[in-house]
C-alpha cells in the first residue's frame, strides 16, 4: 500500500492548494451544510439537479485538509451522475474508509477516490474525509438540512 500511500499525499496536497468545484453556485437548487466537530470542518455544498442527474456542484467552507480534497474529488467525482450512481458511489466510498485497514479499495469504482483508502488506518480521519459525502447525502435527499459527523441521520439546525 506504500504507493497508493504516496499518491495520498500528493492527492490531497494537490486539492488542498487547489480545490476544485469552490465557491458558490449560481443556480443551485439543492444544499446542506456539513459539519464535522471533532476537527472543527464545516461546508457547505451547492447543487444543481436536472432529471435526477448532478447538473452541477460546488463547495464552500473551511476545514483541514483532509475535508477540503476530500469535498474538492467528491464534486468531481459526482458531476454528471444520477442521484442513484452517486447514493452508490458514497456506499461504496463510505465502505472503503471503514474497512479493516489493508484492506484493498475497489479501484475500478472509485478511481481516483481510492488514494482514501488509507484513512481508514486513522479513525479520526475517517470522519474528515467522509464529511462531503454526508453532507451529499443530506443534500439529495433531505435539502436544506445539517449533516453532522458526529450523528449519521440528517437533521434540521
Ligand atoms: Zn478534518
Amino acid at each position: 500500500m506504500s504507493e497508493l500511500r504516496d499518491l495520498y499525499q500528493e492527492v490531497i496536497l494537490d486539492h488542498n492548494r487547489r480545490p476544485r468545484n469552490f465557491g458558490p453556485l449560481e443556480g443551485a437548487n439543492r444544499t446542506a451544510q456539513g459539519h464535522n466537530p471533532l476537527c472543527g470542518d464545516r461546508l457547505a455544498l451547492h447543487l444543481q439537479v436536472e432529471d435526477d442527474r448532478i447538473a452541477d456542484v460546488r463547495f464552500e467552507g473551511s476545514g483541514c485538509a483532509i475535508s477540503k480534497a476530500s469535498a474538492s474529488m467528491m464534486t468531481d467525482a459526482v458531476k454528471g451522475r444520477t442521484t442513484a450512481e452517486a447514493d452508490a458511489l458514497f456506499r461504496t466510498f463510505h465502505a472503503m474508509v471503514t474497512a479493516a485497514p489493508g484492506t484493498l479499495p475497489d479501484i475500478e469504482a472509485l478511481g481516483k477516490l481510492a488514494v482514501f483508502a488509507g484513512v481508514a488506518e486513522f479513525p479520526a480521519r475517517v470522519k474528515c474525509a467522509s464529511l462531503a459525502w454526508h453532507t451529499l447525502e443530506a443534500a439529495l435527499h433531505n435539502p436544506g438540512a445539517v449533516a453532522s459527523t458526529e450523528d449519521e441521520t440528517e437533521h434540521d439546525a
